[in-house]
């Protein structure tokens, strides 16, 4: 666990260029059944070796000498940034993302690029162009996505932290079905700046970890304003990572999630937890109101449609890569001529108006929900994760996946997922929603959940 790791760490145990190379020779071993890396940083040793310096002259940062993996749509300086695409199979970035800048700030070590759906088009992981990954937690299963590689690449050992980003449901999707910790902070808490995007108005770049506290930690580095990102606020970065026992807390419970979850088994799992919590915590259940949610898939696509094929737009084969329409997979290309279609001026925007119009009720939803309620727990996603291979012939039986995700992004709030237990073998996550910019309660709840689950 990163807690341990930490202090190992900065008390000397384990020095970093150990750390790094333990690991990368546990991916050597584990990965060729994984295929969470698409590539391994050959330099982290050495960036290691000036981090152990660091930490011997007792000036390292909150991140020192841990292993992050960074998913394939953020550019890292020097690495491949090929959004698991043929389209921009070989692409080597130029320069760091804010967030990765950040983490090298803090002393985080990159230790390698990890595989995702293409474009971060997907929700199993199965959509890259370089292979689907396994899911380390329940071999044979989808690992979720988009974020696929980060999420198995933290559940299998194989790095300490991992970045994700979640335009939907991309990184607590997948920490769900591999039993993991997932952070979508709050649209404008982390910089967006050198993450190649899907939807810019939803995008958030997270992190992933198998403790909140490496959650914690990580996202308190990279938050904050940046010149980078006009959409990133002044609001304050509180200390995550000190966490706070919640009590006498308002959690909201929807009757519609109840509706909405497929397999009942994930919605009564997740509402027992939750009166377990509420008990535990002196708080109180309540039913909330959101008389929108359902419309969240619906309005989620026009918006990701318009928005992916206006950023595609510079992959036209003359600057970056291959000409994305010639080189791209079939989810990418249906989004690129979607958003065409929708996008065509005799339509006046009428679809995508129509969209936000939605989205901002959703917003609204929530705003009026976190007037009597501090948080809300709901399922991750509404069934549990399919066979790798499975045949998919509908496109909407994917998007389902992100029916109890979507609402977050579209509302700018923050939310986090934690897994709760099993079924069928199978990890299921909770997640559990909180206002925009409060992350602090966001990780007390979720830390609070861990201790319920494993003990102090
Ligand atoms: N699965 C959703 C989609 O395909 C979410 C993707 C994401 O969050 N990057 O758009």
């Amino acid at each position: 666990m990163v807690r341990e790791k930490r202090d190992h760490l900065l008390d000397g145990k384990i020095s970093a260029s150990e750390n790094i190379h333990i690991l990368q020779e546990r991916i050597r071993e584990l990965d060729r059944n994984i295929n969470s890396f698409l590539h391994v940083n050959e330099k982290a040793v050495e960036d290691a070796k000036e981090v152990d310096l660091k930490i011997r002259e007792g000036n390292a940062g909150k991140l020192a000498g841990l292993a992050i993996a960074v998913k394939a749509n953020i550019n890292v300086r020097g690495l491949p940034a090929s959004c698991a695409s043929k389209t921009l199979a070989n692409y080597i970035s130029t320069y760091d993302a804010d967030a990765v800048r950040m983490i090298r700030e803090n002393d985080g070590v990159v230790i390698g690029i990890a595989n995702c759906d293409e474009f971060a088009c997907g929700s199993s992981g199965e959509s890259s162009a370089f292979g689907a990954t396994n899911n380390p937690a329940a071999p044979g299963m989808i690992p979720g996505g988009s974020s696929s590689g980060s999420a198995a690449s933290v559940a299998a050992g194989m790095c300490d932290i991992a970045l994700g980003s979640d335009t939907g449901g991309s990184i607590r999707n997948p920490a769900s079905h591999c039993g993991i910790v997932g952070i979508k902070p709050s649209y404008g808490r982390v910089s967006r700046f050198g993450l190649i995007d899907l939807s810019m108005s939803l995008d958030q770049i997270g992190p992933l970890s198998r403790d909140v506290h490496g959650s914690a930690l990580l996202l308190e580095a990279i938050s904050g304003k940046t010149g980078n990102d006009p959409a990133t606020t002044e609001n304050e970065v509180e200390s995550y990572s000190d966490f706070k026992k919640p009590r006498g807390l308002r959690i909201g419970m929807s009757s519609d999630f109840e509706r909405m979850c497929t397999d009942k088994r994930i919605h009564d799992k997740i509402s027992a937890f939750a009166q377990s919590f509420s008990r535990k915590t002196g708080s109180e259940l309540k039913e909330i109101e959101l008389k929108y949610v359902d419309l969240s898939v619906q309005a989620y696509y026009p918006i990701v449609y318009t928005e992916f094929f206006s950023g595609t737009r510079k992959f036209d084969g003359r600057k970056y890569g291959r000409k994305i329409e010639e080189s791209c997979g079939e989810e990418v290309l249906r989004r690129i001529l979607g958003g065409m279609e929708i996008s065509k001026s005799e339509y006046h925007g009428a679809y995508y108006r129509k969209a936000l119009a939605a989205k901002q009720l959703i917003s609204k939803d929530f705003e009026n929900a976190f007037r009597n309620t501090d948080i809300i727990m709901l399922p991750t996603t509404p069934i549990l994760p399919h066979k790798i291979g499975t045949k998919i012939t509908d496109p909407r039986t994917m998007y389902a996946y992100d029916a109890f995700t979507i609402p977050a992004n579209l509302s700018g709030i923050c939310a986090g997922v934690i897994n709760i237990g099993r079924i069928e073998g199978i990890p299921v996550g909770l997640q559990v929603m909180a206002p925009a910019f409060n992350e602090k309660l966001l990780f007390d709840v979720l830390r609070e959940c861990e201790v319920i689950m494993h003990g102090d």
